[in-house]
């Protein structure tokens, strides 16, 4: 069954463009222009996911989001404001958002975030695991620690993730822009080019021949598939 989202924007021009991208995303969308039709749309709670504009008519979308987690509502919310200043991102985040998105925005990104808390919110994305074995390589997630080719080392924060990632994942592709929200964050967006350098970074560590990967695999136009191999 396709998702169900839940729009909630006053601004006519934001909506039917969103609309018009999550519904060929393949999502169900429906939405809400004012304050209230959004409390009402809430309580239903009918949505899997919703995206709330912060100024609508009627009221703020922080007090619409505070308002429906202190009734439980526990879906993804994701907020769009036209403020990028910290005190709107504060306060999207202390209302009981998850994540937060500033106007004008790109929809590709708008997407990549829904997508990304869509997968956070289904389960599919359980805990970390504890720890990796490659063939006579391991990684311990715990500590960070790591045996590769190049013995027992201590990887970064950002390789820890990514591996992570990789491991929650086993056998999917996954995009750039899939890579790029779990790892990175919203916060900071480095090019594709930083992925594959990192990629051909644990290649060298992880691989039993790093010129013929089999688990880190590239996945021409699509992304990175691992396999534990
Ligand atoms: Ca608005």
């Amino acid at each position: 069954m396709a998702d169900r989202i839940l729009l909630i924007e006053d601004e006519p021009l934001v909506r039917d463009l969103v609309v018009l991208n999550l519904r060929h995303a393949g999502y169900e969308v429906r939405t809400a222009g004012t304050f209230a039709e959004g409390e009402a749309a809430l309580a239903e709670a009918k949505a899997d996911l919703a995206i709330v504009d912060v100024m609508l008519p009627g009221g703020e979308g922080f007090v619409l989001v505070r308002q429906a987690r202190d009734n439980g509502l526990k879906v993804p919310i994701l907020m769009l404001t036209a403020r990028s200043d910290v005190q709107s991102r504060v306060r999207g985040l202390d209302c009981g958002a998850d994540d937060y998105l500033t106007k004008p925005f790109d929809v590709a990104e708008l997407l990549a975030r829904v997508r990304s808390l869509l997968r956070r919110a289904s389960g599919t994305v359980a805990g970390p695991p504890k720890q990796l074995e490659l063939g006579k390589f391991w990684i311990r997630f715990d500590t960070g620690r790591a045996l590769t080719h190049e013995g027992e080392v201590t990887l970064s924060d950002k390789e820890l993730k990514l591996m992570e990632l990789f491991a929650r994942n086993e056998d999917k592709v996954l995009s750039r822009a899939d890579i790029l929200e779990e790892v990175w964050g919203m916060d900071a967006f480095p090019t594709d080019r930083t992925i594959d350098n990192f990629v051909l970074r644990l290649r060298r560590l992880f691989e039993a021949n790093p010129e013929e990967p089999a688990r880190l695999i590239t996945v021409r136009g699509r992304g990175y598939l691992f396999k534990k191999a």
